[in-house]
């Protein structure tokens, strides 16, 4: 049901925090806007502007790395002065208590794990893109290192190991989804007893599919997003407001 405003929305949702044991919240785009982080699928976003590079064409062309590699820089500013928003320190707080065993998220900002998530609990869908890795040997770089190599050679570097083409740790269209990740986003889907998907339109697949396998597993499912989203059906409570504004009060938990 949907909730007729946030108050009732924000006292649902405490007392169905209250009655779980096991809570796993799954978090898109719209948990970071508050914390300046563009939603980059957003109409007028910048997957809007600039055409993602898909995986394969940034293996197999320097002038797509180069490009990838500006574009990540021009962002910099942005990730680098984003601080976790009162979604992420509410679950933040949960997390302390050990009502939630670990997040999954579609973001690749590191905020779960600025807001005090241990890395090995955020389970990262579209990977990070806070350092960089190896696309061979899987080596990671900081993003300072790239960018000094990138200045120094007037272009995207290699690895120094393997000379494989070094990538933003993320995950790029065409490439396939990490497979420990999904086994251990299913985990705790399947074993949760309230599964809370925030900020996300519930579109992408196959992380889209998390709250529905909870739901079959069980669990109560939440909804918080300000649109409507294609699973506000199968729902216990949808709540349709601003993140921050309905996860704020349970900071203090
Ligand atoms: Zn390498």
């Amino acid at each position: 049901m949907i909730a007729s405003d946030i108050r009732s929305g924000v006292e649902q949702l405490g007392d169905m925090i209250a009655e779980a044991a096991s809570i796993v919240p799954f978090t898109g785009a719209g948990i970071s806007t508050e914390c300046g982080i563009p939603d980059f699928r957003s109409p007028g976003g910048l997957w809007t502007r600039n055409r993602p590079i898909p995986f394969d064409e940034f293996v197999s062309s320097p002038d797509a790395r180069d490009e990838a590699w500006r574009r990540r820089f021009a962002m910099e500013a942005t990730f680098a002065a984003a601080r976790p928003g009162r979604g992420h320190r509410a679950l933040a707080a949960l997390y302390r208590v050990g009502k939630i065993p670990g997040v999954i998220t579609q973001n690749i900002d590191n905020l779960h794990q600025a807001s005090g998530f241990a890395a090995e609990d955020v389970i990262e869908l579209h990977g990070n893109t806070t350092y960089a890795r190896c696309i061979g040997c899987g080596r990671a770089y900081d993003l300072p290192w790239v960018r000094q190599r990138f200045d120094t050679m007037g272009g995207a570097p290699d690895c120094t190991v393997c000379d494989e083409p070094i990538k933003t740790a993320t995950i790029s269209f065409g490439q396939a989804m990490p497979e420990d990740e999904m086994r251990r986003a299913a985990e705790l889907a399947q074993h949760c007893d309230l599964f809370i998907a925030i900020g996300s339109s519930l579109v992408v697949w196959p992380a889209a599919g998390f709250p529905m396998m909870a739901k079959n597993s069980g669990a109560k499912l939440v909804i918080i997003n300000n649109e409507p989203t294609e699973q506000d059906d199968i729902a216990d409570l949808v709540i349709r407001h601003d993140i921050g504004e309905t996860l704020g009060p349970f900071i203090g938990n």
